[in-house]
Order: structure tokens, then C-alpha cells, then sequence
């Protein structure tokens, strides 16, 4: 079987202990990954900090020359990175290729790192005085990745810690790590000197190893809920810079006066496109007043319409979900919803796909009357499950949205200007949508939920990224000879 090691110092490193990684449209073993510990992420934060001593002093216009040979060589693999995405996820190859792209902008934000690390000069402050600010880089940092977009997250990181002058470990999710090698070596042909970026294979041990090393300054963290608050925690309490990225329930409120059809379009595919395994999936819809019925009725037209099947089979629109596990979550919380009371309108929990009995597929599942008391609303599925709540008003559907403990993203849907610009002002989320459903900022934005989406102050990527991974510094200046010498005075010095 293949093996996919650690990447560290700039060459393979074999593991001392191994887990299965598993195909989930077949459900057979595809590969072992190696699955570090803490003396892995001890070589691996060694040849970082080695490689810090030169790398931050490399010019800002050689580090831009890395950065736009690593993005060609990101946009010639993007097929090769889309495919081990698809086999090890499971998503649509075209799906894959989104996130390809989507991190690649990263890259792109990235190689304008001279004009994004400018500081400022202020001439003549004091009399013979000057000040001026720069950023300078932390050392080393390390990132701990989501299973779902493993090309994409993890470019959310380490271009812009490496173009800042950090040097980076990365700690993929072990259920898909292959691309996160792939990415090593593109960086490697594109010049980036040994040990600038190592990825440590592995799970909870090896990210216990990081967020405890003395050595490493700064942490991204994005995954789950439960674990972003421990990682930001223990984080935290070692001294590390951190910024925590956790689950989400996503919800999109449509008003009688939006346009329906085009609504329940877009919301099929925010909600099942990757099969509801996005962070920023739409979960749960709020049917305002009298739009509830049609609506209802067009998203069941909808879901009942996606073509599932392997990802890598062109005519599919959705592939199956992670592991076995994330399927049963998927059958036991439609199971509850519908003992609680909800009405299944659209029922994939038989979902069978010919020659792949095997495969972890579970259909798009549609649940109508659905009431924020039930586990189904209340906890993240992540899966292709939609729920409906029904509402009187914008005012309440913001009251749900509000009260709910995630903020990451939401949409409104809706022809009044008036009623979205209510919406934007008023809801505790940190990304939202006028009639777009996934309002993922682009690179130049920063991504970020508020409440329990997101530990820490900082979003990722976009000048947040950049204010992330470096540390502001002050210099004020007076040169012999510019002003006559002045008498010891004891008061504080002003202007
Ligand atoms: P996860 O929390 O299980 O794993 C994330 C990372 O943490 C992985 O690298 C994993 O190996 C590691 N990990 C797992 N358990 C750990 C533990 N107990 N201690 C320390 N490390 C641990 O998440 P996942 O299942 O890989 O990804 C799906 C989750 O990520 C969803 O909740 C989704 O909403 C979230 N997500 C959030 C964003 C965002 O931007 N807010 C983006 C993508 C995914």
C-alpha cells in the first residue's frame, strides 16, 4: 500500500506508527499515513527554527519570486491536487478544483507581500526626530487542518506566515494528507529553501506536541468547535498567538418578496454541494411568512434532483461523505429530527450507488417543520442535510439566527434593499450574503465567524492574515548633529 509520509527539513520522513486512509466512494483502504508524535514535531519544529535564522532575512522581493513560482506550479498540478483531493475526500473533482483555485488566490494575495508588509514614516516627529513602524515575522508557526478543503484551508495559512518570514508546520487532517505533501514538493521546485515548511502527519498527539513546543510562536487552528476551543485554550495558556476556527450552522432567511425559484437554486447547491461538508454550507433555512410552502415544495424539486455519485465520475454532483462514522452522524440526526416531530421531505438515508455498496453515500436529506429545540438544529451535522424553520417575520428569523452559538455565515434572500441592509446591521454572524449563499470572502478579505466560529481576534488570510503572522515594532530615530545637544531633563518627553 502506499505511504505518505512526514515532510520535514526538506526531504520525506518515514513515521514510526501508520493509520489506514480509506477511499470513501469504495470504502477500501487506499493508503497509510505516517502518524507523528512528539519527537516528529520536534524535527519538524528544529528544521523550521534553523530555517528561520535565514529566512526572514531574505529580501521581500526574492520571497514575492518564490511565491509566484509556487502559484504556476499550484495552477500546471491543479488537476493532479483536484484528484487526490477526490479520492481521499471524496468531493467532485470539479469541486476540488474550486478549492484548488480558491487557495491559489491565497498564493496570489500573498506574492504582493512588499507592498502588503509596508510600514509607515512619519519625518520630524520632534524636532531631529523621525518614527517610523514596520512588521516583523514571529518565527515559527504552525497550522492544524480540516479534513474538508485540504488544499484550500491549509493555503489560508502557510503562504502568507511564509511570505510575512515565518517558517511553518503543517498538521493536515489525517483522513486526507496526500495533497498536503504534493504542496511541499511544489514549494520545494519553486525554490523555498529546506525546512521554511514541514508538515507532520497525524492527529491529537502531534497537535498536543505543537501547542505545547516552546518553540513555536503562533498557531492557526481550523476544524470543529469542541476541539478549536481546547486548541485555543492550551494555546493560549503556553503563550502562543492564536486564532481558533470552529464549526458552524449556517442559515439562509428568505422573504416572500425574494425570488423563490432562483432561492431554492441556490441554496440547493450551498447546502449539498460537497455534501454539506463545508464550513460555510447553508443547514438550515428560515421560510419567512407565506414564502414557506412554495419554498419548501422547490427545494424538494431540487434536492430530489442531485445526481449522487463517485466524485470522480463526471456526470456526479455530489459525493459521498467522509467516513463511515460521518454517514451514521448524517442517518442518526434525520432518525431524531423525525422521531422529534420534523417532516422528512426528502429521505436519503437508503441512498444506494450502483457498484459502490460500500462507498459512505448518503443522499441529500430535506426536513420541513424543523424547531429550534431539536438536536437536529441545534448541532452541526455536516452532511447533506438541510432543516426548515418557519418564521413570522425578518425580525425573528434574526432573533433564531442571533440566539444561535455559532456565527460564521448566513444569507438573506430578498429583492428589499431596506429589509437587507436591517439584516447585515443587525445579525451576530461574521460573513454574510445578499442573495449569495457562500459568502466566502475572497483572499484580499479576511475569513472569520463570530461567537463560537472563532477563538481568538484574528480572521485568516487578507490583512488580518498578515496582521496575524507578524508583530508591529516602533522606531524612533534622532542622528548626532541634527539637533544641539540637550541638557538631562527629568519630565517625559513630548513633542
Ligand atoms: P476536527 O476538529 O475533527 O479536526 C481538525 C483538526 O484537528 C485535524 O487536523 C485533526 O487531526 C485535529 N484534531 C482532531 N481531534 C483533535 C483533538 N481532540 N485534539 C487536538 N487535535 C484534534 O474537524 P474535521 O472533522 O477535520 O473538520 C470538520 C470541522 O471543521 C467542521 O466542524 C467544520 O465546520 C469545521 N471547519 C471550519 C472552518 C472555518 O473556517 N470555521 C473551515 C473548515 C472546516
Amino acid at each position: 500500500m502506499r505511504s505518505i509520509e512526514h515532510w520535514i527539513a526538506g526531504a520525506s520522513a518515514a513515521g514510526t506508527g501508520y493509520a489506514t486512509v480509506y477511499q470513501p466512494a469504495t470504502g477500501a483502504p487506499q493508503a497509510q499515513v505516517a502518524i507523528g508524535s512528539q519527537p516528529e514535531i520536534d524535527q519538524a519544529v528544529a528544521a523550521a527554527a534553523r530555517a528561520f535564522e535565514s529566512w526572514g532575512d531574505v529580501s521581500l522581493s526574492h520571497r514575492a519570486k518564490v511565491l509566484f513560482r509556487f502559484r504556476d506550479l499550484v495552477e500546471r498540478h491543479e488537476d493532479e491536487l483536484a484528484k487526490l483531493v477526490t479520492a481521499e475526500h471524496g468531493k467532485t473533482v470539479e469541486d476540488a478544483r474550486g478549492e484548488v483555485i480558491r487557495g491559489r488566490e491565497v498564493v496570489e494575495f500573498a506574492c504582493g507581500i512588499p507592498q502588503l508588509l509596508k510600514g509607515a514614516y512619519s519625518d520630524q516627529v520632534s524636532t531631529g526626530v523621525d518614527s517610523y513602524s514596520l512588521r516583523a515575522p514571529l518565527g515559527v508557526c504552525a497550522g492544524i487542518t480540516p479534513f474538508n478543503f485540504p488544499v484550500m484551508v491549509p493555503m489560508w495559512m502557510h503562504p502568507i506566515a511564509i511570505a510575512c518570514g515565518n517558517t511553518f508546520v503543517l498538521k493536515p487532517s489525517e483522513r486526507d494528507p496526500s495533497a498536503s505533501n504534493l504542496v511541499a514538493q511544489l514549494y520545494a521546485d519553486a525554490g523555498l529553501p529546506d525546512g521554511v515548511l514541514n508538515v507532520v502527519h497525524g492527529g491529537k498527539e502531534a497537535v498536543d506536541a505543537l501547542l505545547d513546543h516552546p518553540d513555536v510562536a503562533a498557531v492557526s487552528f481550523v476544524g470543529s468547535t469542541p476541539v478549536a476551543r481546547r486548541v485555543h485554550q492550551r494555546a493560549a495558556a503556553s503563550g502562543k498567538r492564536v486564532q481558533a476556527l470552529g464549526g458552524a450552522k449556517n442559515h439562509a432567511v428568505v422573504l416572500p418578496d425574494a425570488d423563490l425559484a432562483e432561492a431554492a437554486r441556490q441554496i440547493t447547491s450551498a447546502a449539498y454541494g460537497s455534501a454539506g461538508q463545508r464550513c460555510m454550507a447553508i443547514s438550515a433555512v428560515i421560510a419567512v411568512g407565506s414564502a414557506g410552502d412554495e419554498l419548501v415544495d422547490l427545494l424538494r424539486r431540487e434536492a430530489s434532483a442531485i445526481v449522487v455519485g463517485p466524485g470522480d465520475q463526471v456526470s456526479s454532483q455530489m459525493g459521498p461523505v467522509v467516513t463511515d462514522e460521518a454517514r451514521d452522524r448524517v442517518i442518526t440526526s434525520v432518525d431524531g429530527a423525525q422521531k422529534a416531530g420534523a417532516t422528512v421531505v426528502v429521505d436519503g438515508r437508503d441512498l444506494r450507488v450502483d457498484g459502490h455498496d460500500n462507498g459512505y453515500f448518503v443522499g441529500p436529506c430535506l426536513l420541513d417543520r424543523v424547531t429550534p429545540d431539536m438536536a437536529a438544529y441545534q448541532q452541526e451535522i455536516f452532511g447533506p442535510v438541510l432543516v426548515v424553520l418557519r418564521a413570522e417575520s425578518l425580525d425573528e428569523a434574526i432573533r433564531i439566527i442571533n440566539a444561535n452559538p455559532y456565527g460564521n455565515g448566513t444569507a438573506l434572500f430578498t429583492s428589499a434593499g431596506a429589509a437587507a441592509r436591517r439584516f447585515v446591521r443587525t445579525v451576530t454572524v461574521g460573513m454574510v450574503g445578499v442573495n449569495v449563499p457562500l459568502p466566502v470572502p475572497m483572499a484580499y478579505h479576511s475569513f472569520g465567524g463570530w461567537k463560537a466560529s472563532l477563538f481568538g481576534d484574528t480572521h485568516i488570510h487578507g490583512q488580518e492574515g498578515v496582521a496575524f503572522y507578524t508583530r508591529g515594532k516602533v522606531v524612533t530615530t534622532r542622528w548626532p548633529g541634527t539637533t544641539p545637544t540637550a541638557r538631562p531633563d527629568f519630565h517625559f518627553p513630548t513633542a
